[in-house]
C-alpha cells in the first residue's frame, strides 16, 4: 500500500456537472450541468492516453457533480487504474453504480474515496442508516474512505449530534470548512461564515486543513506541470481558478508546462496552494492567514513577525498586524503598523481604505488581507 502515499502528479477531472443532489452551496459550474455519457468516455480515453505517454503514474482525482451518475463509471475507473491511481469525490448515494464499482475496480489502486455527508440534502433522499451501511460495505471490500461534513454555518449547531451518530456506527466524520457560495464564478467567502461555534469545531479537528482563498498572484507555481484540471468537455486548465485554457484533450491541443510559471490568477483556493513554490516569508504569511481565520491572533502574530524578519518589506503583513492590534485594542500600535504599510505601499486601495477607516475610528472595518503582494515589483 506504500505506493498509495507516494507523491505523484495529479489531474483533477470534473467528469460531469450533473448530480442527483442539489446542495444550495454547490459550486459546480452551471455550464456543465448538461453532461453527456459519451463525452465522459471520450475524455477518459484521450486523458488516459495522454497520461500514459508521460510514463509517469498519475493520481487522477475524479470529481463532479456526482461521478457515480455517469453511466459505466466503473469501467472508466477500471481503465484509469491500470496505470494510474484514483481518488473520487462523491456523495456515496447511488447503490447500483457503487456495487458495479466494487465488483470492477481493484481497491489497491484507489487512493481515497471522499464521501460527503451533505446532511440536509441527504435527508431528502435516504435514511442515514442506508448511508452508514453503504460505507461499511465499501470498507469491507477494502476501499479507503474518508467521510466529510461540509460545515455550512447553520449546521454548526447540530454538528456534534451528527458526529455522535456516526461515531456510534464506527465512522469518523471530519468537518470540511465551508468555502462560501459561488457568485459570478468565484466563491464568496465571508468572514461571518466562520462564527465562534464553527471555529471551535474546526479547532477540535487538528487534521482539518483549513482550505482558504488567498491572492498569490506573482508566485511561482507548478500547476500546469504537475497538476491540471480537466473539465467535462475536455478543456484543460492550469488549476481550479485559472480562466485561461491550456487546450482540450479531445482536439489534441494540449501540452504540459515544462517548468513552474508565475501565477496570473486573482484568487487561489482549494488545493492549489500545494503546487506553489513559496518563499519562506510567503509561507509565514500564508500560515498567518490560516490562523487569522480561526481567530488565533497569537499564532498569527508570530507567523507575521517571523515573515517580516525574513522579508521586512511585506506591506500586507503590516496590514494584518494592524488588524490584530485593533482586535487587542492596541490602537497606537495599529497606527504604527498602518504607517509602515503606507510607507511600503502608498497607493494600494487596501492601505488607503484602512488608513481612512482608522482616522474615522471605524475599527471594525480594518479587516485582514489575504493578498500576499500589494506591489507588482515584489512578485519577483
Ligand atoms: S453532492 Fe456535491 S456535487 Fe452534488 S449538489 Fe451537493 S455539493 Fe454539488
Ligand atoms: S497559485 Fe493557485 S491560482 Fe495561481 S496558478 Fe497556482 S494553483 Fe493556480
Amino acid at each position: 500500500m506504500e505506493h498509495l502515499n507516494k507523491a505523484c502528479p495529479e489531474v483533477s477531472w470534473v467528469i460531469t456537472g450533473t448530480c442527483n443532489f442539489s446542495c444550495h452551496y454547490c459550486s459546480t459550474e452551471k455550464e456543465f450541468l448538461e453532461y453527456n455519457d459519451r463525452q465522459a468516455s471520450e475524455v477518459a480515453q484521450k486523458l488516459i492516453s495522454i497520461l500514459d505517454q508521460t510514463d509517469k503514474e498519475w493520481h487522477v482525482v475524479i470529481t463532479g457533480g456526482e461521478p457515480f451518475v455517469v453511466r459505466n463509471f466503473h469501467e472508466i475507473c477500471h481503465q484509469i487504474t491500470q496505470n494510474h491511481l484514483i481518488t473520487i469525490d462523491t456523495n456515496l448515494s447511488l447503490d447500483k453504480p457503487i456495487e458495479n464499482f466494487i465488483q470492477t475496480v481493484n481497491p489497491s489502486r484507489v487512493r481515497q474515496l471522499y464521501g460527503a455527508v451533505h446532511i440536509e440534502e441527504r435527508a431528502k433522499h435516504e435514511s442515514l442508516t442506508k448511508f452508514v451501511n453503504r460505507i461499511h460495505h465499501l470498507k469491507k471490500h477494502g476501499f479507503p474512505l474518508k467521510i466529510s461534513y461540509v460545515l455550512e454555518p447553520k449546521l454548526s449547531v447540530r454538528f456534534w449530534d451528527d458526529h455522535q451518530f456516526f461515531k456510534e456506527h464506527d465512522i469518523e466524520i471530519v468537518p470540511k470548512p465551508f468555502k462560501g457560495i459561488m457568485e459570478h464564478g468565484f466563491r464568496n467567502l465571508k468572514m461571518e461564515y466562520y462564527d465562534q461555534k464553527t471555529k471551535e469545531i474546526l479547532r477540535e479537528f487538528a487534521k482539518t486543513k483549513l482550505k482558504t482563498t488567498v491572492s498569490v498572484t506573482g508566485v511561482q507555481c507548478n500547476s500546469g506541470k504537475d497538476f491540471i484540471r480537466v473539465m467535462p468537455n475536455g478543456d484543460v486548465k492550469r488549476c481550479y481558478n485559472a480562466t485561461k485554457l491550456m487546450g482540450n484533450v479531445l482536439v489534441d491541443s494540449f501540452e504540459f508546462n515544462l517548468m513552474a510559471k508565475e501565477c496570473d490568477v486573482a484568487i487561489c483556493c482549494h488545493n492549489g496552494l500545494k503546487h506553489v513554490e513559496f518563499k519562506p516569508a510567503e509561507r509565514e504569511f500564508l500560515n498567518a492567514i490560516m490562523s487569522l481565520k480561526l481567530g488565533e491572533f497569537v499564532r498569527a502574530k508570530e507567523s507575521l513577525e517571523t515573515g517580516l524578519k525574513l522579508d521586512p518589506n511585506f506591506a500586507s503583513a503590516y496590514i494584518n498586524l494592524a488588524h490584530i492590534a485593533i482586535q487587542e485594542r492596541q490602537y497606537e500600535l495599529a497606527s504604527t503598523h498602518l504607517e509602515k504599510a503606507k510607507m511600503l505601499s502608498p497607493d494600494h486601495p487596501t492601505v488607503k481604505h484602512h488608513e481612512e477607516k482608522f482616522k474615522m475610528g471605524e475599527f471594525d472595518k480594518i479587516y485582514f488581507t489575504n493578498t500576499i503582494y500589494f506591489e507588482k515589483s515584489r512578485m519577483m
